[in-house]
Protein backbone atom coordinates (compact mmCIF):
# COMPACT_ATOMS: atom_id res chain seq x y z
CA UNK A 1 0.00 0.00 0.00
CA UNK A 2 1.69 3.24 -1.25
CA UNK A 3 2.14 5.75 1.74
CA UNK A 4 3.56 9.40 2.60
CA UNK A 5 6.74 8.63 4.25
CA UNK A 6 9.54 10.34 3.24
CA UNK A 7 12.47 7.81 3.06
CA UNK A 8 15.59 9.13 1.20
CA UNK A 9 18.21 10.88 2.96
CA UNK A 10 19.31 13.34 0.86
CA UNK A 11 15.29 14.75 0.95
CA UNK A 12 15.33 14.19 4.17
CA UNK A 13 18.57 16.64 4.81
CA UNK A 14 16.92 18.86 2.22
CA UNK A 15 13.42 19.98 3.78
CA UNK A 16 15.42 19.53 7.47
CA UNK A 17 17.81 22.42 6.52
CA UNK A 18 14.79 24.74 4.91
CA UNK A 19 12.06 23.66 7.68
CA UNK A 20 14.76 25.11 10.01
CA UNK A 21 13.11 27.94 11.59
CA UNK A 22 9.46 26.40 11.24
CA UNK A 23 10.62 23.67 13.41
CA UNK A 24 12.01 25.93 15.77
CA UNK A 25 9.04 27.67 16.52
CA UNK A 26 6.87 24.46 16.48
CA UNK A 27 9.56 22.91 18.89
CA UNK A 28 8.85 26.25 21.32
CA UNK A 29 4.99 26.11 20.93
CA UNK A 30 5.12 22.10 21.91
CA UNK A 31 7.50 22.66 24.83
CA UNK A 32 5.51 26.04 26.44
CA UNK A 33 2.23 26.49 24.73
CA UNK A 34 0.56 22.73 23.75
CA UNK A 35 -2.41 22.62 26.08
CA UNK A 36 -1.89 18.85 26.48
CA UNK A 37 -0.15 16.70 29.32
CA UNK A 38 3.39 15.19 29.31
CA UNK A 39 1.69 11.98 29.44
CA UNK A 40 -0.73 12.33 26.56
CA UNK A 41 1.85 13.74 24.06
CA UNK A 42 4.51 10.56 25.15
CA UNK A 43 1.41 8.25 24.44
CA UNK A 44 1.28 10.12 21.04
CA UNK A 45 4.27 10.35 19.92
CA UNK A 46 4.67 6.74 21.18
CA UNK A 47 2.01 5.50 18.59
CA UNK A 48 2.86 7.61 16.05
CA UNK A 49 6.57 5.97 16.38
CA UNK A 50 4.61 2.36 16.20
CA UNK A 51 3.17 3.37 13.22
CA UNK A 52 5.86 5.07 11.21
CA UNK A 53 8.83 2.62 12.50
CA UNK A 54 6.30 -0.25 10.73
CA UNK A 55 6.70 1.15 7.39
CA UNK A 56 10.35 1.72 7.91
CA UNK A 57 13.41 -0.70 7.34
CA UNK A 58 15.96 0.30 9.02
CA UNK A 59 18.35 -2.08 6.70
CA UNK A 60 17.60 0.04 4.00
CA UNK A 61 19.01 3.18 6.01
CA UNK A 62 21.42 2.49 8.51
CA UNK A 63 22.29 6.37 8.58
CA UNK A 64 22.37 6.54 12.58
CA UNK A 65 25.12 3.70 12.14
CA UNK A 66 26.73 5.30 9.40
CA UNK A 67 26.78 8.87 10.59
CA UNK A 68 26.37 9.19 14.63
CA UNK A 69 29.49 9.18 17.42
CA UNK A 70 28.15 6.07 19.46
CA UNK A 71 28.86 6.81 23.00
CA UNK A 72 29.22 3.96 24.60
CA UNK A 73 29.82 2.99 28.65
CA UNK A 74 31.99 0.31 30.76
CA UNK A 75 29.65 -2.32 30.92
CA UNK A 76 29.11 -1.65 26.74
CA UNK A 77 32.44 -2.11 26.38
CA UNK A 78 32.87 -5.03 28.30
CA UNK A 79 30.19 -6.90 26.69
CA UNK A 80 31.64 -5.92 23.21
CA UNK A 81 34.59 -6.89 24.47
CA UNK A 82 33.52 -10.45 25.90
CA UNK A 83 31.98 -11.34 22.47
CA UNK A 84 35.05 -10.16 20.24
CA UNK A 85 37.11 -12.52 22.17
CA UNK A 86 39.28 -9.64 23.53
CA UNK A 87 40.46 -7.93 26.86
CA UNK A 88 38.54 -4.84 27.85
CA UNK A 89 41.87 -2.83 27.35
CA UNK A 90 42.83 -4.45 23.72
CA UNK A 91 38.70 -3.53 22.90
CA UNK A 92 38.95 0.03 23.80
CA UNK A 93 42.41 0.76 22.46
CA UNK A 94 41.00 -0.37 18.97
CA UNK A 95 37.68 0.60 19.09
CA UNK A 96 37.09 3.25 22.22
CA UNK A 97 38.01 7.34 22.02
CA UNK A 98 36.75 10.33 23.21
CA UNK A 99 34.21 12.85 22.05
CA UNK A 100 34.69 16.68 22.03
CA UNK A 101 32.29 16.74 25.48
CA UNK A 102 34.20 13.76 26.74
CA UNK A 103 32.47 10.83 26.81
CA UNK A 104 33.42 7.70 25.45
CA UNK A 105 32.36 6.72 22.38
CA UNK A 106 33.69 4.26 19.24
CA UNK A 107 36.67 5.94 17.37
CA UNK A 108 35.21 5.59 14.01
CA UNK A 109 32.33 6.63 12.08
CA UNK A 110 30.75 4.87 10.20
CA UNK A 111 30.22 2.07 13.28
CA UNK A 112 33.03 -0.32 12.58
CA UNK A 113 30.63 -3.11 13.56
CA UNK A 114 28.01 -2.32 10.59
CA UNK A 115 27.74 -4.85 8.11
CA UNK A 116 28.04 -4.49 4.56
CA UNK A 117 24.56 -5.61 4.33
CA UNK A 118 23.83 -2.46 6.47
CA UNK A 119 22.98 -4.97 9.60
CA UNK A 120 24.47 -4.69 13.18
CA UNK A 121 27.01 -7.18 13.88
CA UNK A 122 26.61 -7.31 17.31
CA UNK A 123 23.08 -6.35 17.33
CA UNK A 124 22.46 -8.72 20.87
CA UNK A 125 25.74 -6.76 22.35
CA UNK A 126 25.01 -3.48 20.87
CA UNK A 127 25.57 -0.33 22.76
CA UNK A 128 22.64 0.91 25.46
CA UNK A 129 22.74 3.93 22.93
CA UNK A 130 21.92 2.30 19.50
CA UNK A 131 19.15 -0.12 21.63
CA UNK A 132 17.81 3.12 22.42
CA UNK A 133 18.42 5.31 19.76
CA UNK A 134 15.76 7.15 18.30
CA UNK A 135 14.77 7.65 22.03
CA UNK A 136 11.32 8.31 20.80
CA UNK A 137 9.74 5.57 23.01
CA UNK A 138 11.00 7.43 25.91
CA UNK A 139 9.05 9.61 28.66
CA UNK A 140 9.34 13.86 28.49
CA UNK A 141 9.50 14.16 25.13
CA UNK A 142 9.55 17.77 24.82
CA UNK A 143 12.90 18.10 27.22
CA UNK A 144 14.37 16.32 24.65
CA UNK A 145 12.93 18.28 21.52
CA UNK A 146 16.32 19.78 20.91
CA UNK A 147 18.04 16.41 19.98
CA UNK A 148 14.62 15.47 18.19
CA UNK A 149 15.34 18.42 16.37
CA UNK A 150 18.79 17.29 15.09
CA UNK A 151 17.83 13.39 14.79
CA UNK A 152 15.04 14.86 12.34
CA UNK A 153 17.89 15.35 9.70
CA UNK A 154 19.40 12.48 9.88
CA UNK A 155 16.69 9.52 10.95
CA UNK A 156 13.83 8.80 8.76
CA UNK A 157 11.64 7.26 11.55
CA UNK A 158 12.20 11.04 13.59
CA UNK A 159 11.74 12.91 10.55
CA UNK A 160 8.41 11.15 9.89
CA UNK A 161 6.57 11.74 13.40
CA UNK A 162 8.00 15.18 13.57
CA UNK A 163 6.05 15.82 10.20
CA UNK A 164 3.02 14.28 11.67
CA UNK A 165 3.42 15.77 14.97
CA UNK A 166 3.58 19.55 12.92
CA UNK A 167 0.39 18.55 11.29
CA UNK A 168 -1.51 17.48 13.93
CA UNK A 169 -0.49 19.88 16.58
CA UNK A 170 0.89 23.18 14.46
CA UNK A 171 -1.17 26.38 15.71
CA UNK A 172 -3.53 27.46 12.85
CA UNK A 173 -3.06 31.16 11.93
CA UNK A 174 -6.23 33.85 12.91
CA UNK A 175 -7.63 34.96 9.66
S1 LIG B 1 16.89 4.28 13.40
FE1 LIG B 1 16.55 5.88 11.85
S2 LIG B 1 18.57 6.41 11.03
FE2 LIG B 1 18.75 4.47 12.13
S3 LIG B 1 18.50 2.93 10.54
FE3 LIG B 1 16.47 3.24 11.43
S4 LIG B 1 15.53 4.81 10.15
FE4 LIG B 1 17.72 4.86 9.70
S1 LIG C 1 26.83 -1.15 17.23
FE1 LIG C 1 25.39 -1.89 15.71
S2 LIG C 1 23.52 -0.67 16.03
FE2 LIG C 1 25.20 0.37 17.06
S3 LIG C 1 25.97 1.86 15.54
FE3 LIG C 1 27.20 -0.01 15.37
S4 LIG C 1 26.21 -1.16 13.74
FE4 LIG C 1 24.74 0.38 14.44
Amino acid sequence: MPDDLIRSIPLIERYSRHNEAEDERFRIYLKGHLNLSTKKLDAIVQETTDRVWKQIDCTTCANCCRTMQVIVDNDDIKRLAARSNMTVKDFTERYVSRSEDNSTCFSSSPCPFLGEDNRCTVYEDRPKACKDFPYLYEEHFTSRSWMMMDNTALCPIVFNVWQDLKLRFKPRRRR
